[in-house]
This record gives structure tokens, C-alpha cells and sequence, in this order.
């Protein structure tokens, strides 16, 4: 599967994804293994079935509470070192969402690093992306082409407050919606609260709740549907993309829907969606970002994943670095244009 020279002694791609076969565990493995090393508790990385977990020490309680209580989880400090076999394993901050980490392998002084997803623009609800060096990077690419690229999110949540008081002036409600794990709570961090209440869906709730836990301010909210008032004229409501059109938003009477995501950046995607505005933010790096993360590295190899993965290909190998594609199984569930449906349970 991968190209000569390589490496192959630190990683390579098995049926269940990329294996150390120094350490014999995963990365972020899509069917049950013996032992998972998970970079965040997304979905498409964190997949339940394995028989031990190991992540961040504020991924823990993430993970748990979407695989379940009884998982078993070893936590692992940032920064430090773990010998697993013949590789010493250590987690770094991937500043995607809260406990993101990029895991770090090494062995006699020959390091390779998987990002997982990653995004370089600061953000308060997750810990600050820090560039780790190494030999051999894997890098994500959701957003690798030229095209992508962020508006500070000072710009951005200048925008979303600027639309909820419109809508609050219109006697609306405005529904927000976000993935709900990651950029909920960055949005309910980001906004102004002193324009009105702040109401969730449940997914977005259970998730606040161990953010908050974990020392992440948040302003209040409520969990919707255990909301007394009459009215939600004026209230900011943050939801899951797949409630979009659904029988649980309408309890909101008269409302706009805005969606964050970088997809947004991209016309035609909030047309088809049905979304009244979009918003650019994205828990992703952008095109410059990826460039800059990856010239961090020092990386005389590169593998690129998960995403638009040829043309970041291509422009690194005409720069000289030795660059190229591996075959994942990640959907992105966090920037998924895809709809999909999540309980509303807090
Ligand atoms: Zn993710
Ligand atoms: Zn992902």
C-alpha cells in the first residue's frame, strides 16, 4: 500500500487503517482492533468496538460519552512520552476541537506525526495548535485547495451577532446550526450574549456540559425543550445541521437558520440547504494553513488524508517535498455536507 522508502518500520496501512507496528496499535482505526490510539472523539476517528482506548486527557470524557461509560481509556498527558513495544508514543494539540491531538511515534530518532484534523486559527474552546517536528507528517486535507481560505473569526462572529440582532429587531429567532461537538461551543463561546438567550438542542447540551467541566467557559444556556417560555422571538438557538427542516425546529414559530462551516465558502452549498445565511468557520485548517502546518513540521516526507488530497499532493512534490496520498476511511463528520441525525437527549 505505501510507496517505497517510506518508513514502513513506524506506520503502514492495514484493512482496519494505519497500524505502528512497533507499538502493534491503531491510529483512529474504522473496525474494532485490540488497541485504538484515538485523535478526537469525532465520529469518523473515535469508532466504537475496540477493546482499549488511549487519547488526551480532555478527549476522556468526550469519547466516553459518545462510545460509552465501560470503554476502557488510558489518558495521556500532552507532551508526555509513553513506551508502547519497540515506539514511544506522545500526544500533542491539534486545535480542532477540545482534546484534539496529533500523535507523535518515534523510534531511534526517526519520528513520524498523524495530525488528525487540525486547524491553526486560534480558538478558545480547544487547545492552541502546536507545530510538532518530525520526519514523516500525515496530514488531513478537508479543505486543501487554493480557494479556502478563513475570515478571522472576529469577522465571522461580527457577522452572526449582526444577523441575531437584525432577527431580534424582526421579533425572530435566529437557529444556528453547527456540528455538535466542536463548533457548538466554539459558536455559543464566539457569540455576543447580551443580545438574548442562548437555547440548544440536546447533543449540543451534553457536550457544553463536559466542555464546561473541563474548565471551558461557556455562556449559559438552556436545553430547549426543557425551556418554559412562551416565545423564542429574539433567542439564539444552536442545533445540529441534520435538524435543519425537521419537526423539532419548527417549535421555534418564526425563525432564520444560519449554518457554520468552511463550506459556506463554496456557493451553492447554503442554496441547497435551504439555509438562510452562511457563516465561514471552520475547526479545519485552510489552504494557507495546511501550508504553514506542514512546513512546521520540518517533514522531509509527507502523506496526505482525508480530504482533497491530490492537489496538496502535487504542490508539495513541485516544492520539493516528498509527498503523497493515503487511502482513509474518514468521512468528516464535523464539515459533512451530509445530513445526519442526532438524538435530542441532553
Ligand atoms: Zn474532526
Ligand atoms: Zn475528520
Amino acid at each position: 500500500m505505501l510507496g517505497g522508502g517510506l518508513s514502513p518500520q513506524l506506520l503502514e496501512m492495514r484493512d482496519a487503517g494505519l497500524y505502528c507496528t512497533g507499538g502493534d496499535f491503531y491510529i483512529d482505526p474504522w473496525t474494532p482492533v485490540e488497541r485504538a490510539v484515538i485523535t478526537h472523539a469525532h465520529a469518523d476517528h473515535a469508532r466504537a468496538g475496540s477493546l482499549n482506548y488511549l487519547c488526551s486527557k480532555t478527549c476522556a470524557p468526550i469519547l466516553r460519552a459518545r462510545l460509552g461509560p465501560e470503554i476502557a481509556v488510558q489518558e495521556l498527558d500532552y507532551h508526555d512520552s509513553l513506551s508502547i513495544g519497540s515506539v514511544s508514543v506522545s500526544l500533542h494539540p491539534a486545535g480542532h476541537i477540545l482534546g484534539s491531538a496529533q500523535v507523535k511515534v518515534e523510534r531511534g530518532g526517526y519520528s513520524c506525526v498523524v495530525s488528525g484534523d487540525y486547524k491553526i486559527a486560534p480558538d478558545p474552546t480547544n487547545e492552541a495548535f502546536q507545530p510538532v517536528r518530525c520526519n514523516c507528517f500525515v496530514t488531513e486535507a478537508t479543505f486543501a485547495l487554493p480557494i479556502f481560505r478563513w475570515p478571522s473569526s472576529a469577522e465571522t462572529f461580527a457577522e452572526i451577532n449582526g444577523w441575531w440582532e437584525q432577527n431580534r429587531r424582526d421579533k425572530r429567532a435566529s437557529v444556528l446550526y453547527g456540528y455538535s461537538l466542536g463548533k457548538a461551543q466554539r459558536l455559543i463561546a464566539g457569540v455576543d450574549p447580551s443580545i438574548g438567550p442562548i437555547y440548544t438542542h440536546g447533543a449540543v447540551q451534553r457536550l457544553n456540559d463536559i466542555y464546561r467541566q473541563s474548565g471551558i467557559p461557556l455562556p449559559p444556556t438552556i436545553y430547549a425543550l426543557k425551556a418554559t417560555t412562551k416565545t423564542f422571538s429574539g433567542a439564539l438557538i444552536v442545533a445540529p445541521p441534520g435538524m435543519n427542516g425537521s419537526a423539532w425546529v419548527r417549535r421555534f414559530g418564526d425563525f432564520s437558520t444560519g449554518m457554520a462551516s468552511g463550506w459556506m465558502q463554496v456557493r451553492g452549498h447554503r442554496r441547497r440547504r435551504a439555509i438562510d445565511r452562511g457563516f465561514v468557520l471552520s475547526d479545519h485548517a485552510d489552504w494557507p494553513g495546511l501550508l504553514e502546518g506542514i512546513e512546521q513540521t520540518g517533514a522531509e516526507q509527507v502523506w496526505v488524508t482525508h480530504g482533497t488530497v491530490a492537489p496538496l499532493v502535487r504542490w508539495l512534490n513541485e516544492k520539493g517535498i516528498s509527498a503523497m496520498a493515503l487511502q482513509t476511511q474518514f468521512s468528516d463528520e464535523d464539515e459533512s455536507p451530509l445530513e445526519f441525525e442526532e438524538a435530542d437527549a441532553p
